[in-house]
């Protein structure tokens, strides 16, 4: 069981790694080359995910069937091994509704729409077009959880979804390199680097706006 654990510890790096790794994808790379490296992620998370569901119904079968075999030693293990093994796996949540896909179809999302942002801005597209705000007011973030200040350039980390200020993570890293997402009760365990930080320019629009009716 151990090593089981050590298992899943390991499938959870190689999904936080996909996550982080679309941050140069959607950045250095264009169209094709682009497409090829999201899939290929995109495999990643699937074949790593698919692993951990089988990992964790082989590890609550053998519970069960060590119990059972305390009552009946006599059960034939292998037979009821597997019919219990396409019971409970019939019960494992479906892949897009695991916790880490859905970060990285969030990060996805986000990267591409700033990259988008980017690309509009130095092709000097016309003014204007106000998009659609998809979060609601009381889910955008405005107080950066470091300072407790008013942010001024959000950023998004792509393993959590949470939002900092830009400044305070750099000034937070230059004295500590080995700080996690402060926001209490993150499941991510991960050191917060500036490459798994994202600009989110819709929590940005929405500050600006918040300034603004000042
Ligand atoms: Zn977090």
């Amino acid at each position: 069981m151990e090593n089981d654990s050590a298992v899943l510890k390991s499938i959870n790096e190689i999904l936080d790694s996909a996550i982080t790794s679309l941050n140069p994808v959607i950045t250095y790379l264009e169209g094709d080359e682009r497409n090829k490296a999201v899939k290929n992620l995109q495999s990643a998370m699937k074949h790593a995910i698919t692993s951990e569901q089988n990992l964790k119904t082989h590890v609550t079968v053998i519970k069960s069937l060590q119990a059972e075999l305390k009552n009946d030693p006599s059960i034939d293990i292998p037979k009821r091994y597997n019919s219990m093994m396409k019971s409970v796996g019939r019960k494992v949540p479906k892949l897009k509704e695991h916790g880490k896909m859905t970060n990285f179809d969030e990060a996805l999302k986000s990267l591409l729409r700033d990259r988008q942002e980017v690309v509009q801005e130095s092709l000097n597209a016309e003014e204007g077009s106000d998009e659609e705000i998809v979060m609601t007011q009381s889910e955008m973030p405005s107080i950066d959880p470091f300072s407790g200040l008013t942010m001024t350039d959000p950023v998004r980390n792509i393993i959590c979804s949470h939002i900092y200020d830009r400044s305070s993570v750099i000034d937070v890293l230059k004295r500590n390199p080995q700080v996690r997402c402060p926001i209490p009760g993150c499941g991510n365990k991960k050191f917060i680097t500036l490459e798994s930080v994202v600009p989110d320019n819709q929590v940005k629009k929405h500050l600006q706006k918040m300034k603004s009716q000042k």
